[in-house]
């Protein structure tokens, strides 16, 4: 039975990646700090005498013997990583430093949930592992951004000095079931606008492009990241059906049978024009592939949220 660290385990993903290691048969220990994160994700969980939870914020050390770490933890709305971005920026910088540390001295694997962010707004697409990013040092997605990119460094620099076992998977658009309802991103916006029949947001003029993987498929490419030996990545792993924003807005609006008009407000700063990942690498290297399609999954996250509103 292997004992394995989950950062950010009371988050959306990071609770179903609990669920799915317990299913697997592991030990597994959620290390949270509530920021984004929340019980309710993992009460289900809390009797499993195979699971245990840890009020943490990994910015500060801590020791527990594990066999693998999945670091999860990090806001990853716009929203919620801009409220105190010198906060977020230290949980990629030093909250990866400690789990790095904590990985070397236990001498387990590591793996690091990166992000599409490190292309930033990106000159090249579909977004390849070999582009380094076209990434604004100092607006205000860097604190994500940057913070993301230093804690790739980190995860090199391990490898290389300590022979870490690392392994870095780029997460692309992830959406699902179990999404805070107040978490500000597109896919959780648009659906609660739309079933309560309230203005959709549309920011800008809706033609950037974004493309959605669902939570369960993102899930068992992270998985077989960690199990394959002798492979590190970077490696993207999202969907790659790109649409753009307005054309999401409408289709939300289609399948909730919504009588929602759509609104246009600002666009932020910085927000990615493009983005779709090249999923060559992962598809070779890891035999993975999208299960869920985007109908199925949207289908799936609106009665989700039909049952919470
Ligand atoms: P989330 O906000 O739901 O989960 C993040 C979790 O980390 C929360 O439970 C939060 O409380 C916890 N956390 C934050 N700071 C912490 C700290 N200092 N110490 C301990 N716990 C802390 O976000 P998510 O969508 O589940 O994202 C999980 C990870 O995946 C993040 O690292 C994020 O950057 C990455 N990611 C997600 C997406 C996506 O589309 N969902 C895309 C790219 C990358
Ligand atoms: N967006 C929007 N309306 C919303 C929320 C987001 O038009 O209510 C846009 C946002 O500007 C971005 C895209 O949808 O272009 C995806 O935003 P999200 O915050 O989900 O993730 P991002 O990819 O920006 O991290």
């Amino acid at each position: 039975m292997k004992r394995i660290i989950v950062t950010g385990g009371a988050g959306f993903l990071g609770s179903y990646l609990c669920e799915r290691l317990l299913n697997e048969g592991n030990k597994v220990i959620s290390v949270d700090n509530y920021f984004t994160g929340s019980n309710e994700n993992i009460k289900h969980m809390h009797s499993n005498p195979n699971f245990e939870y840890i009020r943490h914020d990994i910015t500060e050390p801590i020791f527990i013997e594990c066999d693998e770490i999945y670091n999860f933890a990090c806001p990853a709305s716009p929203i919620h990583y801009q409220k105190n971005p010198i906060a977020t920026f230290k949980t990629n910088v030093l909250g990866i430093l400690n789990m790095l540390n904590l990985a070397r001295d236990c001498n387990a694997k590591i793996l690091q949930a990166s992000t599409s962010e490190v292309y930033g707004d990106p000159l090249e697409h579909p977004q390849n592992e070999k582009y380094w990013g076209h990434v604004n040092p100092n607006g205000i997605r860097s604190c994500y951004d940057e913070g993301k990119r230093s804690a790739e460094t980190l995860m090199m620099d391990y490898k290389r000095m300590y022979n870490t076992d690392i392994k870095i998977i780029r997460i692309f658009n992830t959406y699902g079931p179990k999404m805070n309802i107040e978490d500000g991103r597109v896919v959780s916006n648009f659906i609660v606008q739309a079933l309560k029949n309230e203005d959709i947001t549309v920011y800008g003029d809706g033609s950037q492009t974004r493309s959605f993987c669902y939570a369960t498929d993102l899930i068992d490419g992270a998985i077989k990241t960690m199990n394959k030996d002798n492979f590190t990545g970077p490696v993207n792993l999202g969907n790659d059906y790109e649409m753009t924003i307005l054309d999401f807005a409408k289709n939300i609006i289609e399948m909730t049978n919504s009588k929602s008009k759509i609104i246009y407000k600002d666009l932020p700063q910085d927000d990615p024009i493009k983005r779709k990942p090249d999923l060559t690498l992962a598809k070779k290297e890891l035999k993975w592939d999208n299960q869920v399609d985007l109908q199925m999954g949207i289908k799936n996250t609106i009665e989700y949220f039909k049952t919470i509103i």
